[in-house]
C-alpha cells in the first residue's frame, strides 16, 4: 500500500483525535459560555471504533497521534483508550492536549497506560486571570500540573499560552521565566478569531515578532531546534542558560500549511483535513456498516485544501476549536 499523500504531495502522518466535545472550561477564545449543543452520546465514537479507524489508518503511514478535545480528561477513563492505541501496531507516538486542570491526579496513570508525553495549556499564572480566562473556578495551577506531568515522565512537557492583548499579554516574561529552570516548552499562540466568538478580533492578536521582543528583554534569545518529536509548526528559541525553550505558533502572521502534516478526527467520527472550511467526511457511518475505510481516508486527502483562508479573514464555515479538535 502506499502511503498517504494528498494531492499536494504532503505526507499524512500525524492524527489529531477529538473525544469529546464537552470541556470544564469555557475559555474565551475558545468556547461560548452558553448555546453550544452537546453531541449525543450515541454520535460519539466508543473507544473501540476510535482504536478501529487507528488500526486502519496505519498501515497507511499514520505513525504519531494527538488525543484532543473538548478537554480529553473529562471522558471517562481516557487510560483505556491510550491503551488501546499503544497497542496498534506503527502507532509510535502518542501525546494528549489538555487544560491540564486533572493532571495532578492523572498524569501518572496515563503515563502507564502508555502516553508519551503532554501540551499543557495555560494561558495565566494567576489565579484570579485563571479564571477570568477560563469562566470556571476549579481552583488549577498550571505550574503544579505541569510538575505533575513531568515527575510522571511525560516529557518533553509543552506549555501553550493564547496571547490576548489587554488580557494576559502582560505575562508573556513570567512564562518565559518559567523555561529558565524547568525543562518546558513553553508556546505562545497567536490568537485565532474563530467560530462565533467574533468578539475577539484582530486588535487582541499579539503578533509572535511583539512576543519575542518582550523576552528579549529577560536576556537574548538564541534560535533552538526546539523538543525532539514534535510534530507542529512552532519555532523555538532558547534564553541564556535555560533549561526549557520558548516558542511561537503564529497562525495569524504566517502560514503554514505547506509542511501541513495533519489530519482531524471529530469526536461524531467525521475526518476534516483542514482546520478551516468546511471539508469533512464521514467516517462513523461507513465504520458502523463494517465498510473498509481506506477509500475514503484516500480521498479526504485528494481533496485537502492546498491552504486556509484565514489569512484573508474569510473566516465563514469556521468551527470552535473545541468542536473540531483544536
Ligand atoms: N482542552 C484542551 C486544551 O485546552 O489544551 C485541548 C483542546 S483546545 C481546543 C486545543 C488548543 O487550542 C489549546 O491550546 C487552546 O489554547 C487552543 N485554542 C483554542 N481556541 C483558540 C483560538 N481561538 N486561538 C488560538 N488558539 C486556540
Ligand atoms: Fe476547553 Fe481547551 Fe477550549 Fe479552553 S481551549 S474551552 S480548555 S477545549
Amino acid at each position: 500500500m502506499t502511503a498517504l499523500r494528498d494531492q499536494w504531495g504532503r505526507s499524512i502522518e500525524y492524527l489529531r483525535i477529538s473525544v469529546t466535545d464537552r470541556c470544564n472550561f469555557r475559555c474565551v477564545y475558545c468556547m461560548p459560555m452558553e448555546g453550544l449543543q452537546w453531541l449525543p452520546k450515541a454520535e460519539i465514537l466508543s473507544y473501540e471504533e476510535i482504536t478501529e479507524v487507528v488500526r486502519q489508518l496505519a498501515p497507511l503511514g499514520l505513525r504519531r497521534l494527538r488525543i484532543t478535545g473538548g478537554e480529553p480528561t473529562i471522558r471517562p477513563d481516557l487510560e483505556t483508550l491510550v491503551r488501546q492505541l499503544k497497542a496498534v501496531p506503527g502507532i509510535e507516538d502518542i501525546a494528549l492536549s489538555t487544560n491540564g486542570a486533572r493532571l495532578p491526579q492523572m498524569a501518572r496513570s496515563l503515563r502507564e497506560a502508555g502516553l508519551d508525553r503532554v501540551n499543557m495549556s495555560a494561558d495565566s499564572l494567576r489565579p484570579e486571570r485563571i479564571a477570568a480566562i477560563a469562566r470556571r473556578n476549579v481552583g488549577f495551577d498550571p505550574v503544579e500540573a505541569a510538575m505533575a506531568a513531568e515527575a510522571a515522565g511525560l516529557a518533553p512537557i509543552k506549555v501553550n499560552v493564547v496571547v490576548l492583548r489587554g488580557t494576559n499579554d502582560d505575562e508573556v516574561g513570567d512564562f518565559a521565566r518559567l523555561t529558565i529552570d524547568r525543562p518546558w516548552h513553553v508556546r505562545f499562540i497567536e490568537l485565532m478569531p474563530v467560530g462565533d466568538l467574533r468578539e475577539l478580533t484582530w486588535e487582541h492578536v499579539v503578533p509572535s515578532e511583539e512576543v519575542l521582543q518582550r523576552i528579549s528583554a529577560i536576556g537574548a534569545l538564541v534560535p533552538d531546534s526546539g523538543p525532539a518529536r514534535g510534530n507542529g509548526p512552532a519555532k523555538y528559541y532558547r534564553l541564556p542558560g535555560a533549561a526549557g525553550t520558548v516558542g511561537v505558533i503564529t497562525p495569524m502572521t504566517h502560514t503554514y500549511c505547506g509542511s501541513c502534516n495533519r489530519v482531524r478526527l471529530t469526536a461524531d467520527g467525521r475526518l476534516r483535513t483542514c482546520l478551516y472550511g468546511d471539508h469533512e467526511v464521514n467516517l462513523r457511518d461507513p465504520l458502523r456498516r463494517g465498510e473498509p475505510l481506506e477509500p475514503l481516508f484516500r480521498q479526504a486527502l485528494a481533496d485537502k485544501p492546498k491552504e486556509h483562508a484565514l489569512l484573508q479573514m474569510q473566516v465563514g464555515g469556521l468551527r470552535a476549536l473545541s468542536q473540531v479538535g483544536g
